[in-house]
């Protein structure tokens, strides 16, 4: 893994070449509440962005609250959610977290990691996006773009997209926390894209462990 002068660098010449976080960031999911973000997170769970939004769509125009949602039957959950599959187990997840949110935080989602992580169906990745894009904390959420990115670099050393962000926490400079995700993010879609990196036009391809290994 890069020490943390590298690390620092590698967040300068970032911020230098990519967007941060804009006013009003809505997130990857786009949702304008903090509880519509978390169901449509749970939504998300191996589903393409585009069948996500059409099964959150059909849920929230049936329901928008958790009381609203728990006064439908599994049925009609599972028929409007069915686009972004699995919808039978996020039925059961959906219907257990308005349970358990109304039954401890009277239907208020808490902005702490800790809480939402207390909540049904709520990982690491959900709780930070909501931390991040509703509660608008710095925290670098971690989607499969900088779990990638993050990775190769050395940022991280990481299997999992759970264990990247506990790193991330651990190792990023305090200043890089508020638009660390921004930056990394679009690094990922426009310059360490999944297949065939860019690495020769990349800015911090003289600090990257994957480019050094391919190099020597
Ligand atoms: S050198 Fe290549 S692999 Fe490394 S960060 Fe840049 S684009 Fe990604």
């Amino acid at each position: 893994m890069l020490d943390e002068a590298a690390v620092g660098e590698v967040y300068r010449r970032l911020a230098d070449a990519m967007p941060g976080r804009t006013k009003g960031a809505k997130g990857p999911k786009g949702q304008p509440s903090a509880f519509r973000s978390c169901i449509s997170c749970m939504l998300s769970a191996q589903s393409l962005d585009r069948n996500t939004a059409k099964a959150a769509d059909q849920l929230f125009a049936l329901a928008t609250t958790p009381e609203d949602i728990l006064a439908l039957d599994d049925e009609a959950i599972a028929a409007a959610i069915k686009p972004c599959g699995l919808y039978n187990m996020k039925t059961r997840n959906i219907r257990a977290f308005c349970s358990a949110l109304l039954e401890r935080h009277g239907g208020i989602v808490p902005d702490t990691r800790e809480g939402l992580l207390s909540l049904p169906g709520i990982g690491r990745k959900c709780a930070d996006i909501v931390l991040s894009f509703t509660f608008g904390k710095d925290v670098i959420a971690v989607d499969t773009h900088v779990h990638r990115v993050c990775n190769r670099v050395g940022l991280t050393e990481a299997k999992t997209a759970d264990k990247t962000a506990q790193q991330l926490e651990e190792r990023s400079p305090e200043w890089a926390m508020r638009d660390g995700h921004f930056w990394l993010i679009q690094f990922g879609k426009r310059i360490c894209v999944a297949r065939s990196p860019k690495c020769g036009a990349c800015p911090i391809n003289d600090l990257c462990e994957y480019y050094a290994a391919l190099t020597n």
